[in-house]
């Protein structure tokens, strides 16, 4: 074997024994040899493939490149995924479960046996269900990481208990999407674009940032034009032909001017619209004596948003006329190669933030650019989630403390208000697992849930499993250690661009020992320490459960195989890839292996366009017998016939097709719609069009939201006085280089990016009499943070902004957070509901294992902004508005670098305020507790919906 140049990437069949000269041995030529094994990052929510190299002379995993093999990223990473090598190695990981000694959050523990961990779960859990308690246990996760493995479990459970970080991320944006077409995620297919339009660069720049980016690169480069709506110079935005810094929450005014000028100017595409929007209902149910017909519509639509001229627009949002006008012509003149993206900033930024999610969607409506080459698909066209063996029947168990019913329409669980709803006496919970979720630092009004994890009447038993120390799991009392990319199985696709594929996350280490003849029963086996998987946690936890199998759990994680036996985590997903992977069983055979070999061969699987289609799906043909014939022949009639006068066709196998709207339903369930004649699949709406028209808000208590409109923002800039220094936060920006609370143990991560200063314009800071690095005060409605300041020109006069990522802290000088990352602190309540952090020492070098931690050169760990920030619940979606109104001074004499405040009182009085401004319906005669079609993660029975 000789070494090759590295010009490209080792070809397949060399990953056995892949040879390069050992770097450190230079000048002599020192082979080594390496064994490469694919995986999947878990750095973010992209699931990018990588290789790990394991070093065959150490058995140790050497370093991770990306897996060209990968039909998401290509090959490509961004900084996280290499990274990864330094959370395997970390010197203050934690390696062995841990249960609390002293009270909670006192800091005291033990290391414990996993036997005991599962026992007394499987104990408290067993008891929950069989007296019915099954609302009282409660999984909450920050980052899934898997597809559709924990909602069987929970399934299997029959139990109403996922909980998720969404609510504070992308509710907002998803609500946008979902209320018009049923799937709340959109898919650009940047590549084929000749026009982006970006609200935010959340995902591009630091989210999906590597596989989004990659391809909003190649389509500029095939020389699609790219604007990115922005009040902050983004990555993104900086590679942008268009910056567009509005300021924060007046997008969907823009977006809505823009849709004007595409309707007066006749950009938009006539029979999209026509055939793909649910025009009829909107005038029948808004204007029902006037002309019936889409031109009358389209109409009605010029009027309906008459206000929204360019010069409105502009004022609105600070943005020049022009720039308006000339991006909506190039929108309607890009037509379906229109491609359009929004997450989190603009709508978890604003109250009524789901509103910029539907203007922005509005756009791809009217240029017919939804699932076209070029356009923006929902995202389960680009998504492919394999079903697994046995699906557990949805539970009849509807959780309050989730879904309570001031929300009906929340999009996802009502997370942030766990607290609160615990402290009014809503519920408790009997079993509490946080999973790579840090609430206490990530959520706002962190300092309401130390309040909550540490009162044991309200959460009984609660379990961090987390791959490294965090705030939250400091106040656990369990700490249950999970592996990490490289170190657990599971399956994963996200909606990258217009294709469908599967990554396999695998145990490296196991596939390694396994393939050198060592049997490895469980993965923890073969990760340090004693490193458990979820996926096998969970398998052994239910077995425990239900050691008879008389609860009806069991069967659920018994082999497929092997009958009554417990199930391997490699049988479940073996069968997963002979069964439910299209093409997948073929492709291996074509290669002598098994499906499984070939996952563990490549890690990742592109599904065949043949096999799955990802354009324009909407406008797949029913295929029902019974449709044929005599029922579309009378449904073909009816639409013709008058409206009054259309009636119901039926037939005799339960379908029947609505003569007005054209809605085909079998058993009472929509499956589809009849467009000029002919039965499609449409979309998973109540019509089974693009909802213009939501009479679901209209029926569920907010008619003045039927159509997509522009709800001024709690941080309208009416509501900010520049004169009383007032300013608008945003604090809900990504770098590229950082996760969420994981990045901590990424040294490397730590090194690019270890400050989060408060960016602030030129002229904002000469009024506020302060330079780049003077320490300021950020008051907020329940208190403040000091920070120092970066004055730049890269956000727009009047708005500051501040990084999300840093910030972190702990309690104890080693341990509880990573101090590549971290401030040791004290933190304190006062009387009265006061809160204070202090900075005692930031971060310093320290000795290790690793030589590079007596190395650290930076000294700050950047500030915790978030323990500032009120609970702000938009009032349809439940989505934590983030967008801060404060004032920004330079901080007095007394401040010190990351000092905090909180006043608990004023966060009541704030929750209070924002809960008054919902609208339950709780007085249906329907007795529903949310529309049936809307989507849940965890989705109970129909049975479940009603109160
Ligand atoms: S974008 Fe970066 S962090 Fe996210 S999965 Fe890809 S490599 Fe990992």
């Amino acid at each position: 074997m000789t070494v090759r140049d590295l010009a490209s990437c080792p070809p397949p069949e060399r990953w056995h024994d892949w040879v390069e000269y050992d770097a450190k041995a230079w000048p002599r030529k020192v082979e080594k040899h390496y064994e490469i094994i694919p995986t999947i990052c878990f750095n973010c929510e992209a699931a990018c493939g990588l290789m790990a190299y394991v070093d065959k002379e150490t058995g140790r995993v050497k370093r991770f490149e990306g897996n060209p093999y990968h039909p998401g990223s290509r090959g490509r990473n961004c900084a996280k995924g290499p990274a990864t090598i330094n959370q395997v190695n970390d010197p203050e990981r934690i390696l062995y479960p841990l249960k609390r000694v002293g009270k909670r959050g006192e800091g005291k523990w033990e290391r414990t046996n996993w036997d005991e961990v599962l026992d007394t779960f499987a104990t408290k859990i067993r008891a929950a269900i069989v007296e019915d308690r099954r609302d009282e246990v409660m999984y909450h996760v920050g980052r899934p990481g898997h597809d559709g493995y924990m909602e069987r479990v929970l399934g299997a459970w029959g139990i109403d208990g996922h909980n998720s970080h969404t609510n504070v991320c992308s509710s907002n944006a998803r609500f946008g999407y979902h209320i018009w077409c049923g799937i709340d995620r959109p898919s650009p297919d940047h590549a084929n674009a000749r026009f982006i339009l970006l609200i935010s660069s959340h995902l591009e720049t630091g989210h999906y940032f590597n596989p989004q980016a990659q391809r909003i690169i190649e389509g500029k480069m095939k020389g699609a034009k790219l604007a990115v709506m922005d009040p902050r110079l983004s990555n993104t935005a900086s590679m942008a032909d268009y910056w567009l810094a509005t300021w924060p929450g007046s997008e969907a005014a823009v977006l809505l001017a823009m849709a004007r000028i595409i309707l007066v100017e006749k950009l938009y595409n006539r029979d999209y619209m026509r055939r793909w929007v649910n025009w009829q209902e909107y005038m029948a149910a808004e204007h029902p004596d006037e002309a019936q017909t889409f031109d009358h519509f389209i109409e009605r639509l010029v009027d309906l948003y008459a206000e929204f001229t360019p010069t409105f627009a502009a004022q609105e949002s600070g943005l020049a006329e022009e720039a308006i006008v000339d991006i909506a012509r190039q929108i309607g003149h890009a037509g379906t190669a229109f491609a359009a993206h929004t997450w989190r900033a603009a709508s978890a930024g604003n109250l009524g933030g789901w509103q910029v999610s539907r203007a922005l969607w509005f756009l791809s409506v009217l240029t017919g650019s939804v699932g076209t080459a070029g356009g923006t698909a929902p995202y389960s066209w680009n998504k492919f989630v394999p079903t697994p063996f046995l699906k557990p029947p949805p539970a009849d168990v509807w959780s309050e403390l989730l879904y309570p019913p001031e929300y009906p329409l929340a999009n996802y669980e009502l997370s942030i208000l766990l607290p609160y709803f615990l402290k009014e006496g809503r519920g408790k919970l009997s079993t509490y697992f946080t999973r790579v979720y840090n609430p206490v630092w990530t959520n706002p009004d962190g300092t309401a849930w130390i309040e909550m994890l540490t009162n044991e009447q309200q959460v009984e038993l609660h379990a961090a499993l987390t791959p490294t120390w965090n705030e939250t799991a400091w106040y656990a009392d369990y700490v249950l250690p999970m592996g990490i990319a490289s170190e657990r199985h599971d399956l994963m696709s996200q909606e990258t661009h217009a294709g469908r594929w599967i990554g396999f996350r695998q145990p490296v280490l196991r596939v390694y020992k396994e393939r050198h003849g060592e049997p490895v029963h469980y993965t923890y086996q073969a990760n340090p320490g004693e490193v458990w998987e979820e996926d096998e946690f969970w398998i052994e936890l239910s077995w425990r459960i239900d050691p008879d199998g008389s609860l009806g759990i069991r069967q659920y994680f018994e082999s497929p195989y092997r009958s009554g036996e417990k199930l391997t985590i490699e049988e479940y997903y073996r069968w997963i890839f002979e069964h439910s992977v299209p093409g997948l069983p073929e492709a291996a055979a074509q290669e002598q292996l098994s499906p499984l070999e070939y996952m563990r061969k490549y890690g990742a699987f592109s599904i065949p366009q043949e096999k799955a289609p990802v354009y324009q799906l909407n406008e797949k043909e029913l295929q029902l017998p019974e449709l044929q014939g005599s029922i579309i022949d009378l449904a073909r009639a009816d639409m013709q016939a008058d409206a009054a006068q259309r009636p119901i066709s039926q037939s005799s196998s339960g379908i029947q097709v609505d003569g007005q709207s054209g809605v085909i339903t079998r058993d009472g369930v929509n499956i589809g719609v009849m467009v000029d004649g002919k039965a499609y699949e449409g979309f998973p709406t109540p019509s089974r069009k693009q909802e213009f028209y939501s009479a679901t808000l209209k029926e569920w208590g907010w008619p003045e939201y039927a159509t997509p409109g522009y709800i001024h923002s709690h941080v309208h800039r009416s509501a900010i006085n520049a004169e009383r220094g007032e300013y608008l936060l945003i604090p809900t920006f990504r770098l590229p280089t950082l996760i969420h609370t994981r990045s901590g143990n990424a040294k490397w991560l730590n090194e690019i990016s270890n400050a989060n200063p408060v960016w602030i314009h030129p002229l904002d800071a000469e009024r506020i009499g302060v330079q780049s690095g003077d320490l300021v005060r950020i008051t907020t409605e329940i208190g403040y943070y000091v920070n120092r300041a970066w004055v730049t020109q890269g956000i727009r006069p009047g708005v500051v902004a501040c990084s999300h990522h840093m910030g972190r802290w702990r309690l104890d000088t080693s341990r509880g957070a990573d101090r590549w990352t971290s401030a040791l602190v004290e933190l304190g309540k006062e009387p009265d509901g006061i809160w204070r952090m202090k900075q005692i020492e930031g971060v310093r070098p320290y000795q290790s294992d690793d030589p590079d931690s007596a190395r650290i050169f930076w000294r700050e760990a950047g500030v915790h902004q978030n323990l500032t920030f009120s609970v702000h619940p938009d009032p349809v979606s439940g989505m934590h508005c983030w967008h801060q109104k404060v004032t920004v001074a330079a901080a007095p004499p007394e401040d010190s670098y990351g000092d905090v405040f909180v006043d608990r009182r004023k966060a009541q009085e704030v929750y209070e305020r924002w809960i008054t401004m919902t609208r339950p319906q709780t007085q249906r005669s329907d007795h529903l507790r949310r529309p049936l079609w809307m989507i849940r993660p965890y989705r109970p029975a129909a049975s479940a919906f009603k109160q």
